[in-house]
């Protein structure tokens, strides 16, 4: 399992530092999740504005 992050992402990158294995990077237009070192914690749903990140 993993979260990934959907179009609604606004690039804010609040994100970004609040993942603890650093599973999340700028990408083209949005914040992108790399689904095999996200382990699924969910912080990054917890502090994005527009709850972009999804569990996938
Ligand atoms: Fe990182 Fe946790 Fe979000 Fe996965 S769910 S990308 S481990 S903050
Ligand atoms: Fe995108 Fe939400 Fe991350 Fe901000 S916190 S970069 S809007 S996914």
């Amino acid at each position: 399992m993993a979260y990934k992050i959907t179009d609604e992402c606004i690039s804010c990158g609040a994100c970004e530092s609040e993942c603890p294995v650093n599973a999340i990077s700028s990408g083209e237009g949005k914040f992108v999740i790399d689904a095999g070192t996200c382990i699924d914690c969910g912080s990054c749903a917890d502090v994005c504005p527009v709850g972009a990140p999804v569990s996938d």
